[in-house]
């Protein structure tokens, strides 16, 4: 459930629209009101749209505008140049627009305000270290000096790379080595703009030593641990629990031991991080208040400063419900931007400080737009619905004689209190099973008749005006199961994890009713390998409605916002590797170009980042195979053909291919 789920924005409407749905499956249906039921104008940003004749559909940019793409035509196209499902969609031009957005939304709140400073970005590179993404981020952020956050010594190396532009900001978050500082400090050499950040009190002494040693006048940054904290299901970076960041005595210490030195014109920046996806604006009100207090503090304490840092924590709306709740947003870019900026202006200004260059580290909300996986559905289970049962032989037993009677007296207006006969009856089933007091046949025709049961109730649904509270995960219990070609611990971790809610939706077929429910399962064989929380229309839902599919029918989901912190976090969960990539633009002639595609893993590769060899694995797989030759077991030829199988295997797709 989402963690706002005190269940009271659930609309008994909802439910029953959708049992209605299962049962007039032929009800005139069309794109609008699929666009609708999954909510994709809510969380789609205008980036996705379903078009009329009912396909999910991309708004990529050429140069004569936007252009509306389907994604079952970007699917055709990577199935005609081999390329096999799951595969991670990046969309480049949205990495754009989000870069343009930040970057206008702040242009405005300064400008609105009469604010004195500017604004410059930095891309926090944990977020999303694929080097595409990186790649992507300076190519489109070069006219607007975006920068890069590092908060690791390989993240900095990466990150010098790809920087070389003088105007823009390499901030160093995280621990620091000798290694890490030297290589930061070589870089303001050579003309970057690289800060480090102390993010705790020890790391001074090293910095000045170093920049003692290589003869550089260090750029620094403290990071503040603020007292103000915050909601939502990443809080625990910010707040005074914090593990980063220092508490007012230590920035004292700073101040007073850069003083000693003659180096206080070498602190530049105050930077704090709320923590990501921080849901609700006020919170984010409050912090920039105290952090420009602090700003405002050292400026007085003679420090050279000029920079604020604000970190990230700026949140995507993912469930579209613009409420204060962990998987969505209470504000968007603009009322952050003109947030951030009003209450650094007010408190400098009060202050009689100058207003400062103004640095934010978003990075969800500049990538997580970015990306859409696309899985296939390999198979599907539905709940059947149970005939009436047989009549048993007698004698029968008490507690399934009182079952018997459930299923006879069950009406419109009793179902409530049927529904908790039922489960009633049913665990004094298995107790008496467990008991020997019932035998398998009696447990088998008694658990029919309870799914009989409850198919009714389900079916009933629809006719209450309202659905009691106990009786709304019925829907769920009974949705089918979609079984979908990924890992979720490989693709989606945070689903898995910290339950984030994803939006899913078909991509295919939205101008018929999706007259089932699903909850998908992966193809890990691991039960916490499913998605069961779906986007709702007024609150999360435990099912996904989806068509039916046919036989040999190739039926696409898509998951979206997957751009952000997914696809490095992901585990080798059952030896599912990376999926394969694929970067889509459209041309001017508005043809879908494929750019930068990229293969997933293959078994081989999986199996040697768990330090097997596959040379070696194959040799040995070789001995068993001549063994049973020498055993006459199998024939030579059949040898060759297991041996090449085996081979086969190896280097092929982790996924299930088609
Ligand atoms: C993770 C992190 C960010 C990015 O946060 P988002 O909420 O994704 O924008 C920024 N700064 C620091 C220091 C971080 O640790």
């Amino acid at each position: 459930m989402r963690a706002c789920g005190s269940g009271t924005c659930f609309h008994a409407g909802e439910n029953e629209a959708m049992s209605r749905g299962l049962t007039e499956a032929l009800e005139s249906w069309d794109s609008v009101r699929s666009s609708e039921l999954y909510g994709v104008e809510a969380w789609g940003n205008g980036f996705f749209h379903v078009t009329e004749d009912g396909y999910a559909a991309v708004r990529l940019q050429n140069s004569s505008g936007p252009v509306s793409v389907k994604f079952h035509d970007i699917v055709q196209g990577l199935y005609q140049r081999g390329f096999s499902l799951p595969i991670l969609l990046r969309f480049g031009d949205l990495l754009a627009a989000r870069i343009r957005a930040i970057h206008e939304a702040f242009a405005k709140a300064i400008s609105d305000s009469g604010y004195g400073g500017v604004y410059r970005g930095v891309y926090p590179i944990k977020v999303n270290q694929q080097q595409q993404t990186v790649a992507d981020v300076v190519k489109f952020g070069r006219e607007l000096h975006h920068g890069l956050e590092a908060g690791s010594k390989a993240e900095l190396i990466a990150a010098l790379a790809y920087m070389h532009d003088p105007e823009a900001y390499i901030v160093c978050n995280g621990y620091k080595d000798a290694e890490f500082i030297d290589l930061a400090l070589s870089s303001l050499k050579m003309g970057l703009q690289t800060i480090l950040v102390l993010e705790m009190p020890g790391e001074l002494d090293l910095l000045l030593d170093r920049a003692a040693k290589l003869n550089i006048r260090p750029r620094i940054g403290i990071r503040v641990k603020l007292a103000s904290s915050v909601g939502g299901k990443w809080s625990e970076s910010g707040g005074e629990s914090s593990v980063f960041g220092l508490t007012p005595p230590q920035v004292i210490g700073v101040a007073d031991r850069l003083r000693d030195l003659g180096m206080l014109d070498c602190l530049e920046l105050l930077h704090y991080h709320l923590g990501s996806q921080v849901p609700n604006i006020r919170e984010i009100r409050e912090a920039i208040r105290e952090a420009a207090q602090y700003y405002a503090s050292l400026v007085k304490e003679g420090a050279k400063m000029g920079i604020l840092d604000i970190g990230g924590g700026l949140a995507i709306d993912y469930d579209g419900s613009r409420c204060n709740c962990a998987s969505s947003a209470n504000y968007d870019v603009a009322e952050y931007a003109a947030d951030v900026v009003e209450g650094v202006m007010e408190i400098c200004t009060a202050a009689g400080v100058a207003h400062p260059t103004i640095v934010s580290e978003s990075g969800r909300a500049l990538v997580g737009y970015n990306s859409v996986l696309l899985v296939n559905v390999l198979s599907t289970r539905s709940v059947e619905v149970p005939e009436a049962p047989k009549p048993l032989p007698k004698p029968i037993p008490e507690p399934i004689r009182n079952l018997m009677d459930v299923a006879a007296g069950l009406r419109t207006r009793n179902l409530g209190e049927f529904y908790n006969d039922a489960i009633f009856y049913r665990e004094e089933i298995q107790k008496a099973f467990k008991h020997g007091d019932i035998t398998l046949r009696q447990h088998a025709e008694a658990d029919r008749l309870f799914w009989h049961i409850l198919t009714r109730i389900r079916a009933e649904l629809p006719k209450l005006r309202f659905v009691p509270e106990d009786m709304r995960g019925l829907e769920d219990i009974m949705a089918d199961i979609y079984y979908c070609n990924f890992s979720v611990f490989q693709s989606l971790p945070d689903s898995w994890a910290i339950d984030q809610l994803f939006p899913i939706m078909p991509i295919q077929r939205l101008n018929e009713k999706p007259a089932r429910l699903a909850v998908l399962s992966d193809i890990t064989c691991d039960c916490d390998g499913k998605i069961d929380h779906f986007v709702g229309l007024h609150d999360t839902r435990g099912a996904l409605p989806v068509h039916a599919v046919g036989k040999d029918e190739d039926y696409v989901l898509a998951v979206f916002l997957v751009g952000a912190y997914q696809e490095t976090l992901g585990d080798l969960h059952n030896l599912f590797g990376d999926t394969n990539v694929a970067s889509i633009h459209v041309d001017d002639a508005g043809e879908i170009s494929y750019e930068q595609e990229l293969d997933g893993d293959s078994v081989g590769d999986v199996l040697s980042y768990v330090e097997y060899n596959p040379q070696g694995l194959l040799a040995r797989f070789r001995e068993l195979a001549e063994e049973a030759v020498r055993q006459k077991r199998i024939s030579p030829t059949e040898r060759r053909e297991i041996l090449d199988a085996y081979e086969n295997g190896l280097r092929g797709y982790t996924y299930f291919e088609t």
